[in-house]
């Protein structure tokens, strides 16, 4: 594991309990051959030289959201503090939904947050359709050992039969058929003679347990569906609640961490697998799973099923786009791997349900980026400044800090000339009160150049203004004796005109409008945010390569990213990652 961390990780209720199992040996007499596989293959195995294994186990149907992040860095994170392996597993066991694109997609997003399943001799990437012959075998010594029953109602009979809270269910008319009977049927849904949805397997546990989740729950359908890995070599596919705990026995796993909405499912959980535990087919120490609250931030879906939506109907542009709460956007946005670990670990982890303002990762990324992005000078909304005593055809370098706080780093340096670019909203005619940028009459500083006085302004036939003018004051260079004489209640950036870089710059904001905008029965699409991009040609300092993925601070504006995908040094494209303040609340 890799990801470095300068403070001590904060503890919470999981480490308080893995620091109990280690304590206690919980996991002390573990055996690892090296692979995932049933008991058959684990004693074959030395002691487990991993203290404890954790997993992050998604579903390849769609990109990674922040929300992943949050389980990626807390069972990366576990794994890697307490001297243990965390497995990289697809969920692959729904094949509809499912492709290698997102599974390339996800290697490749988990490698960027600077995390790796690799360690040693050992590369923990597996695929749960890896499983599913061990898995068949497991259903067959269930339903020898008169634990599941092939069953052959209708999905509407199940429903009516399986009672609701307050009323127990009724036992299928299948439920006590010949264990015979049911392998021979199992035998026939994997050869395919059976249609979708006409026979289902189901564990035979208890129609009247106050857990719905215990009420005789499936463990295989028919799905005559082609898989990303498998091919059409299966049409049976185990659910989820079946295989997940499975898997986890197979691969070893100590410590399953999942989100609150599966503690009704623990039970079952536990079934599973101390019913194979004692046929014989899974090692003991066996998995035990736990819940954690799952992240819910505000101005944005998460839902896989939403996300798919904005992306497909051309609400934004793929998967990517910056503005889109996936990993890859955030990434394409201007997020680093550090800002959205901080993020994480500023989120804790407890069982409480709660929403996190989007400001929290806002500044998450201010703080990583703040000591280490070299300063810029840019204009996004650009208006001549003529400084009309300055000198045709000269200039003159004017030089400041790559980073104030990192004196270190050195200084940087640009040209001052007659012609400049300022920010079109740093000239007023007629000023607002406490206004101390440029109008008529009024002195300010261009920041790291001199102090200058206005004259006036030019203005077209439409009364746009097109120039703003300007005296200078010669003995005022900032970093010169002269440079305080003039006290100035102003200062503004501006650039070079002659050598400024031209540049695309992306600004992006919030994508949804609305802090909530799928709460309730709100439809997330009216909480869009008409205003959330807009594309403008400005300027950038000399000497700024937009080589993808560079980025600075642009002094006042924000901090700003070269656009990892379209940017090159000859057309810079760069994208606003985040404003310097918080213009939201
Ligand atoms: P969706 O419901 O949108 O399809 P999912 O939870 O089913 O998302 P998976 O690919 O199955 O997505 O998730 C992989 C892992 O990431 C799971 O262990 C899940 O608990 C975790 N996870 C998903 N969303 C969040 C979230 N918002 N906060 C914390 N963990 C999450
Ligand atoms: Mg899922």
């Amino acid at each position: 594991m890799t990801s470095s961390s300068s403070t001590a990780p904060a503890s919470n209720f999981l480490r308080t309990i893995i620091e109990q199992d280690l304590a206690n040996g919980a996991y002390a007499g573990k055996r690892w051959s090296g692979r995932p596989g049933p008991a058959s293959v684990q004693q074959q195995g030395g002691l487990d030289a991993a203290r404890i294994r954790t997993r992050f186990p998604p579903e390849p149907n769609g990109y990674l959201h922040i929300g992943h992040a949050k389980s990626i860095c807390l069972n990366f994170g576990l794994a890697r503090d307490f001297q243990g392996a965390c497995h990289l597993r697809f969920d692959d066991t729904n094949p509809e939904k499912e492709d290698d694109e997102y599974v390339n997609a996800i290697i490749d997003t988990v490698k960027w947050l600077g995390f790796t399943w690799e360690s040693q001799d050992e590369s923990n990437l597996y695929y749960a359709s890896d499983y599913f012959d061990y898995m068949y075998g497991f259903a067959q010594a269930l339903i020898r050992s008169g634990n599941a029953y092939v069953d052959e109602q209708t999905a509407d009979q199940m429903r009516a039969t399986r009672g609701t809270l307050t009323e127990k269910g009724t036992n299928s008319p299948w439920r006590d058929r010949p264990a015979e009977e049911s392998l021979a049927l199992l035998q026939e849904m994997r050869d395919g003679k059976h249609p979708d949805g006409s026979l289902v397997l189901r564990a035979k546990i208890d129609m009247a347990s106050p857990n719905m989740n215990l009420r005789d729950p499936a463990l295989y359908r028919i799905r005559h569906a082609h898989h990303h890995r498998t091919g059409n070599k299966w049409c049976i596919y185990p659910m989820y609640t079946w295989a997940h705990p499975v898997e986890d026995a197979l691969e070893g796993i100590t410590h399953s961490v999942c989100t609150l909405e599966f503690e009704d499912q623990r039970p079952f959980y536990d079934w599973i697998l101390n019913k194979l535990a004692d046929l014989g087919e899974l090692a003991r120490p066996l998995p035990h799973q736990y819940e954690f609250a799952r992240l819910n931030l505000s101005y944005v879906v998460t839902s896989k099923r939403k996300l798919l939506e904005l992306v497909r109907e051309g609400y934004v542009n793929g998967w990517d786009d910056p503005r889109l709460p996936t990993l890859a956007g955030l990434r394409r946005r201007g997020y680093t791997p550090e800002s959205i670990r901080l993020f994480c670990e500023r989120l804790g982890v407890s069982k409480a349900d709660s929403r996190i303002d989007y400001s929290v990762l806002e500044q998450a990324l201010r703080d990583d980026l703040d000591p280490k992005a070299d300063r810029r000078v840019a204009v996004l909304d650009p208006l001549k400044l003529v400084v009309t005593n300055y000198p045709e055809g000269q200039s003159e370098l004017c030089h400041a800090p790559r980073n104030p706080h990192n004196p270190e780093a050195g200084q940087r340096e640009f040209p001052f000339s007659r012609e400049l670019w300022i920010e079109r909203d740093d000239f007023r005619e007629d000023p607002p009160k406490k206004y101390f940028r440029l109008f008529p009459g009024n002195m300010v500083r261009l920041k790291y150049g001199y102090v200058v006085k206005c004259t006036g302004c030019v203005k077209n036939d439409d009364g746009e203004i097109t120039e703003v003018h300007v005296e200078y004051l010669p003995d005022t260079k900032s970093g010169t004796p002269g440079a305080d004489a003039v006290k100035v209640k102003g200062a503004i950036t501006w650039v070079s005109a002659a050598h400024a870089v031209q540049a695309e710059i992306r600004l992006y904001d919030r994508l949804f409008a609305d802090p909530h905008p799928d709460a309730g029965d709100k439809n997330f699409l009216d909480a869009l945010n008409p205003d959330s991009f807009q594309a403008v040609q400005g300027w950038i300092e000399p000497g700024t390569h937009a080589d993808p993925d560079s980025c600075w601070q642009f002094e006042r504006l924000g901090y700003f990213v070269a656009d990892r995908i379209d940017s090159t040094r000859e057309k810079p494209v760069i994208n606003r990652a985040v404003t310097l303040k918080d213009s939201w609340i």
